[in-house]
């Protein structure tokens, strides 16, 4: 069976995002979550652990993609989704693009403050990053960001003045 991205339950699977960006905001983290869906099942979950790891890297996605990067090792160009519930930063989306499993990118809320799709003029971008969806359960993930980081979203809704 080939693979379909538009069969995919993106709903599904991006309330099972939020639920990882609800542990984050419970922990005092910024209210990020992710999931990663290879073959039908969510392979490896994320969420912000900026405090709990003492890190500036531990974003969500990333943490996703560290903790299922020895299991996909093995299967390159295999249509793996992340499901994030924040448009990922350039880190994060280059760190998607060197997965070389996770070809599809769906997120929740648009990033107009970090941006980053600019970085899809760039070709190995292009050849990596098949599908970019964004704006599933946008509402649910921006009530997040109201709860305990408003200025932020603020931030991320309106972008660089
Ligand atoms: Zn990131």
């Amino acid at each position: 069976m080939g693979f379909d991205f538009n069969s995919l339950d993106h709903v599904f699977f991006m309330r099972e995002a939020l639920k990882e960006a609800e542990l984050a905001m419970k922990a005092g983290e910024r209210p990020i979550g992710a999931v990663i869906v290879h073959r039908g099942k969510i392979v490896g979950r994320g969420k912000a652990e900026h405090l709990e790891k003492h890190s500036r890297f531990a974003h969500a996605e990333l943490n996703a993609l560290l903790a299922t990067a020895q299991s996909l090792y093995d299967f390159p160009h295999d249509d793996a989704v992340i499901y994030t519930t924040l448009e990922p930063c350039e880190m994060c989306l280059g760190a998607i693009v060197m997965s070389d499993v996770v070809n599809h990118v769906v997120y929740s809320l648009a990033d107009n403050w970090i941006n980053p799709k600019p970085m899809f003029e760039i070709p190995h971008v292009q050849r990596h990053i098949y599908n970019y969806l964004g704006g599933v359960l946008e509402e649910e993930s921006a009530a997040l960001w109201t709860q305990c980081r408003p200025d932020e979203l603020l931030l991320i809704r309106e972008g660089h003045k």
